[in-house]
């Protein structure tokens, strides 16, 4: 690997305090490019703009998947990824579903733990402080050719995030809109689909929601995700999640909070859920909480829902599942408890 150090660190500029997540980013990335039929010698540069020309295929044709993952500080002054084998994976299925080239698993390794050495002072120690790690990648050839780029660029850039505690949200079911269709590209993050969310988003938000809960595309009954997010129900005792399919994206904080809720003794059934049960189970007072899990927030409570034009309140409970197991995940991401999955990565 290539490196080159920055000669202007922009370390003592950033007011960590006052961080807003996703707009200041580190001093180094990684660049790896693909061309000729192969990924070249992979190099840490400085932070910096790119050229391209107008031309250039991704702005055409949108091949272009990302991840998105986080690295933990400990006390102790140890750095922590939370199973970063899993993003990997995922971006070359992500890959693959668009005809981007795979990328090596040693690159993708060596990268992350090259750029996180380098840029280790950008990582705040304190519970919910954190790095966020973005790689990404793209076709990065000239030409409109409809056809699959032969040159591609991977990427890894970095943001430090503060604490954060997410906002409890209002959703929206999806009556008409969707973000995924059966045998198309809802399982991968493609930077297409998010570009698919945000008008039917704005118009929620009109309504004054602030996230819309997909639906299945055909019949607009099952519940799916919840904007970005893995959605989970709370009825009684138990906790509900749809199963991934190629429309749903296969979350890894969703498998470590169905793993972790299973090693509480909580019930977890994953299984295909209806509109109509959920709502029923509201009328009803058995409905407790509703949550997305992602990376960002790990969890995040849902306050209410709209549907077909009536908003349906969760109650305020005093002791929610939800805040158990977002405490468990980050304590483990955080190296505060032990590790009985073997989910933490050293860097
Ligand atoms: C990234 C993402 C998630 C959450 O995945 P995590 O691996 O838990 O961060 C859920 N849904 C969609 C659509 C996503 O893009």
């Amino acid at each position: 690997m290539k490196i080159e150090k920055t000669s202007a660190s922009k370390l003592n500029h950033v007011d960590f305090e006052n961080l807003s997540f996703g707009s200041v980013f580190t001093d180094h990335m990684f660049v790896c490019n693909y061309k000729e039929g192969q990924w070249q010698t992979p190099e840490v540069l400085p932070y910096q703009p790119l050229s391209f020309e107008p031309s250039m295929s991704v702005l055409h044709y949108g091949q272009a998947v990302f991840e998105g993952m986080k690295a933990y500080k400990d006390d102790g002054g140890k750095v922590w990824l939370f199973r970063p084998d899993e993003n990997f994976k995922r971006i070359n299925r992500s890959s693959v579903r668009l005809q981007i080239p795979k990328f090596p698993k040693e690159y993708f390794f060596d990268g992350l733990k090259t750029l996180l050495k380098i840029d280790n002072d950008w990582i705040k120690p304190g519970f919910g402080n954190s790095l966020y790690v973005r790689p990404f990648v793209f076709s990065s050839q000239a030409g409109v050719q409809a056809s699959p780029a032969k040159e591609y660029m991977f990427i890894i850039i970095c943001c430090p995030v503060k604490a954060y505690y997410g906002r409890e949200v209002n959703v929206l079911i999806a009556e008409e809109y969707s973000r995924a269709a059966d045998g198309g590209i809802g399982f991968t993050k493609a930077a297409g689909n998010y570009a698919a969310q945000f008008y039917p988003t704005s118009l929620a938000q009109e309504q004054g929601y602030q996230q819309i809960v997909w639906t299945d595309a055909k019949s607009h009954e099952y519940l799916e995700e919840a904007g970005t997010m893995n959605i989970f129900f709370r009825i009684g005792d138990k906790l509900l999640t749809a199963p991934t399919n190629d429309r749903i994206l296969d979350g890894i904080t969703r498998k470590s909070v169905i793993q972790i809720a299973k090693d509480a003794g909580i019930e977890v059934d994953v299984r295909p859920i209806k509109i109509s049960e959920i709502v029923a189970s509201s009328k009803n007072n058995s409905l407790r909480e509703m949550f997305g899990s992602g990376t960002a927030v790990v969890i995040n409570p849902i306050k209410s829902f709209g549907y077909q034009g009536v908003n349906y309140k969760l109650p305020e409970i005093g002791d929610p599942v939800a805040s158990k197991l977002k405490e468990q995940i980050m304590s483990i991401q955080y190296n505060l408890t032990s590790d009985p999955h073997g989910w933490r990565f050293e860097v």
